[in-house]
């Protein structure tokens, strides 16, 4: 059984029946015996039932919410925003399948004696393992494409969103998915592993890279589709011509939002020496303010961390950092009393060999560093194995994409940061990922082509 707890609270929720070598294996069967009938329905049957989806998460987004605040830690209001953020993804995918999977004819080819086309065909059961930090978002990036373009999901969500997965399965069903084409896989690490012995024709993983380098090479046995959106170390660089204030307040939130447990939080800060002073000082008043607490409470922007063995992570790089000489301006520890909470943090005076520069930190601890031109900016921006996102705050547009063009990035912004929008493409480089999700790319993604070279019998 796995055991549900709030960490909040650390109380105990409920346990939940795990799967079983024998079960992962059942369920594999039997999505591989449904998937056909399904990919055999029209479009627009599937399109139904995903947009009943959609209004029943319109109907339920509170319930829906709390379920997630309860187990992920996730502050009431960012867990509504999820919810909302969902329907915008649902949305563009309704609106772009047709055209994306309409087949092609090569012009001239029939002409010339050999009719050539190509059509898309689903590339069959897919495994979906999903990680807990925005359950909806990575859960819906794979599972609203790969069911529309008629392919049968089994879903493993995180064991720290069991709960959030139980939900989803729920109101797939009841939206009228069948029971075998979308088939929730409950359990840990373990079971994810079993997930993905079985001859899936894709697996479709979101969380941190040591675990999908395991997920890639179990997949290898298979040879089958392999899509990794990874963690991060995104930067962000603040020119000296920015307005220091909304500066800081932006990168502080890209920073610290759902306490800092996003794969593209900013992670990095680096700051134009002329600046320096006065954005450390705005972006530290703002970080003080931020209000820590009940996740159920509305007021709540920095709940707890959803994993109570990550506040050791976050101890060990204070440590190294101040080992290393940084200088603490606020926060630094865990806040005495039940529940996972680490008090927002913020550090100057780092440097490229501290951890907190380099691995990913997944949490409300921040380094900022000073740099005196755009030049060392960009070099330090991009000394890390990552390449998920990078942001440049500048009144110039020119200035800074000329900055991050340089930048090996998945997703580059100016003046904005931690953002992703569905119609682009959302992809990491390096260690942050392989393949896309979202926009064209996102649906193409669940589908293979089929080439055909059609000649009429000759003299019939
Ligand atoms: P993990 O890598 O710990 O886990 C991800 C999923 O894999 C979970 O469902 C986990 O199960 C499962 N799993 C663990 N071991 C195995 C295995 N050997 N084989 C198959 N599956 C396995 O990541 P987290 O859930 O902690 O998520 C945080 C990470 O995800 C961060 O690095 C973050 O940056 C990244 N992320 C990336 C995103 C992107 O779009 N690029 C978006 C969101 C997060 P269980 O949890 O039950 O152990």
């Amino acid at each position: 059984m796995l055991p549900v707890i709030n960490p909040a609270t650390g109380q105990f929720i409920r346990e939940v029946a795990e799967d079983t070598a024998e079960s992962v294996r059942k369920k594999f069967l039997q999505a591989k015996e449904a998937q056909g009938p399904w990919a055999k329905q029209s479009l627009e049957e599937r399109a139904a039932i995903v947009q009943r989806f959609r209004e029943l998460i319109v109907e339920r987004t509170e319930s829906l919410a709390a379920i997630t605040v309860s187990e992920v830690g996730k502050p009431i209001t960012q867990s509504r925003n999820e919810l909302k953020g969902l329907l915008g993804r649902i949305d563009f995918f309704l609106n772009n399948v047709g055209r994306v999977l309409a087949g092609r004819e090569i012009a001239g080819s029939a002409a010339a004696g050999t009719e050539e086309r190509i059509t898309l065909e689903p590339l069959g059961v897919v495994g979906n393992i999903s990680a807990w930090n925005y359950p909806y978002f990575v859960g819906s990036n794979v599972f609203v494409p790969a069911l529309l373009t008629g392919n049968a999901v089994l879903y493993k969500p995180s064991e720290f969103a069991t709960l959030t997965g139980l939900a989803l399965a729920d109101l797939w069903h009841e939206a009228g998915v069948p029971q075998n084409v979308f088939v929730l896989v409950v359990g840990g690490g373990a079971i994810g592993r079993l997930l993905v012995e079985q001859p899936l024709n894709g697996v479709f993983f979101t969380g941190s890279y040591a675990t999908g380098c395991k997920v890639a090479e179990a997949a290898a046995r298979h040879l089958m589709k392999v899509q990794l959106e990874l963690g991060g170390k995104d930067p962000v660089y603040v020119t000296e011509d920015v307005d220091v204030q909304k500066a800081a307040e932006s990168v502080a939130d890209g920073a610290f939002y759902n306490c800092g447990q996003s794969c593209c939080a900013v992670e990095r800060v680096y700051v134009h020496e002329k600046i320096y002073d006065a954005f450390v000082s705005a972006f530290v008043a703002t970080a003080k303010n931020f209000v820590m607490g009940n996740p159920m409470d509305d007021k709540t922007y920095i709940g707890p961390l959803t994993r109570a063995e990550h506040l050791s992570v976050l101890e060990k790089q204070v440590a190294d950092a101040m080992a290393k000489g940084a200088k603490l301006l606020c926060g630094g520890k865990r806040r005495l009393g039940p529940g996972n909470y680490f008090e927002p943090t913020v550090f100057t005076g780092v440097c490229g060999t501290m951890e907190l520069m380099r691995e990913e930190t997944f949490g409300p601890l921040i380094g900022i560093e000073k740099v005196a031109s755009d030049d060392e900016a960009a070099r330090k921006m991009n000394d890390t194995a990552y390449g998920l996102t990078a942001g440049v705050y500048s009144k110039s547009r020119e200035r800074a994409e000329g900055i991050l063009a340089q930048i090996n990035a998945g997703s580059v912004y100016w003046n904005c940061c931690d953002r992703v929008s569905p119609t682009l493409p959302w992809s990491g480089r390096g260690h942050s990922g392989t393949g896309s999700t979202l926009s064209e790319s996102g649906i193409m993604a669940f589908v293979q082509p089929k080439a055909w070279h059609l000649r009429p019998a000759s003299g019939g």
